[in-house]
Parts: structure tokens; C-alpha cells; sequence
């Protein structure tokens, strides 16, 4: 009962050209290979706790025992952060439409105004860390958290996210994080997004 990645449902080129093939292999197999490790490793201690998803573990990290609680937070942030970025990536160039669009021209004043903000968030999020869409008490909110954070451990849901820690982007973009972010918008599966925001309003 260890957690495992997931498979991804595209070849590591298929986001080409904004997310670059080696960025990929080494972003999944060695980053998110290590926060799964170190994830795996830290729970050994309470193997209960492989019973329970990584998502329920960070909604509630204070049921974690304190000597674990840190190495949890950081790698089984890093775990299921990953495994939710690559659920929402996916090449085609879609457009977000139906619910999620409405729900972003409703809480934004518009779909170009909320890219305006996530990118900003995802700007301005100081070192390493993240950028996201949420549902905050059934309200579509932006914000970034630092690290390995979740939201979900501050009772949001996750709807978006780009990943803002260099190695998302250092070997193609170098210290561009604004040229990475802008290519973000064409590798995005609102689909996936739409499927999540239905099943949670
Ligand atoms: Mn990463």
C-alpha cells in the first residue's frame, strides 16, 4: 500500500511546444518520483495512514503525528500536486466552456480577467510554489501557495494549478517564469477542469 504515480494519459512530448519533452521526463520521473519516495518513507512510521488518499491526508494534516507532520505537508504536497497538474494538462489547445465558463465570467468579470489574475498569482508567488483556481466555499477564488502547499489543507478545492518551482520550466524558459506561465494557457484540459467544478457545486 505505497503511493504510486499516476500513469500519464499523454507521451511526454505531447505538450511540445510549450512544455518541452525532458522537462517532462525529469519533472515526472525524478521531482514527482522523490516527493512519492520521501512521501512513502515518512508514513512508514504510521502505515496507517496508507489506508487513506493523499488528499484526505492533507485536508487534515493536524490528524498527522507532529514528527511526520513537515516531511507529509512537503512531499505529500509535492505527491498529489503533481498527480493533479498532470491531470489538468493535456495537449489541443482547448477553451474553457459551459459551467466553467460561466462560473469564471461570473466570480472574474470575465475569462480574460481571470487569466490576468492566475497569472499574476502565478507572478508574484515569491521562490517556489504554485498558482490556483479553487472553489472556496462555492466561489471560484485565485490565490498561490508556497512550496508544497495545498489548498486543500485550507479547505479548498482544487480546480487549476501551474507549477511555479524552476524546474517546471528552468531548461526551456531559464528564468522566464512569464513566458512558461503565458504557455501554460495552451496545454490546459478544461475539460478535466469543467468535470471536477461540476462534481463540487
Ligand atoms: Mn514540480
Amino acid at each position: 500500500m505505497v503511493f504510486t504515480l499516476p500513469k500519464l494519459a499523454y507521451a511526454f512530448d505531447a505538450l511540445e511546444p510549450w512544455i518541452d519533452s525532458k522537462t517532462m521526463e525529469i519533472h515526472y520521473g525524478k521531482h514527482h518520483q522523490t516527493y512519492a519516495d520521501k512521501f512513502n518513507l515518512a508514513l512508514e512510521k504510521y502505515p496507517s495512514f496508507f489506508k487513506k488518499s493523499g488528499e484526505e491526508i492533507l485536508k487534515n494534516l493536524n490528524a498527522v503525528p507532529e514528527d511526520i507532520r513537515i516531511a507529509v505537508r512537503n512531499n505529500g504536497g509535492g505527491y498529489v500536486n503533481h498527480c493533479f497538474f498532470w491531470e489538468i494538462l493535456s495537449p489541443g489547445q482547448q477553451k474553457p466552456s459551459g459551467k466553467i465558463l460561466v462560473a469564471l465570467n461570473k466570480n472574474f468579470g470575465g475569462y480574460e480577467n481571470f487569466v490576468k489574475l492566475f497569472t499574476e498569482a502565478a507572478l508574484n508567488q515569491f521562490g517556489s510554489g504554485w498558482a490556483w483556481l479553487v472553489i472556496d466555499n462555492g466561489k471560484l477564488e485565485v490565490l498561490s501557495t508556497p512550496n508544497q502547499d495545498s489548498p486543500l489543507s485550507n479547505g479548498k478545492i482544487p480546480l487549476l494549478c501551474v507549477d511555479v518551482w524552476e524546474h517546471a520550466y528552468y531548461l526551456k524558459y531559464q528564468n522566464r517564469r512569464a513566458d512558461y506561465v503565458n504557455a501554460f494557457w495552451n496545454v490546459i484540459n478544461w475539460k478535466k477542469v469543467e468535470e471536477i467544478y461540476s462534481k463540487n457545486v
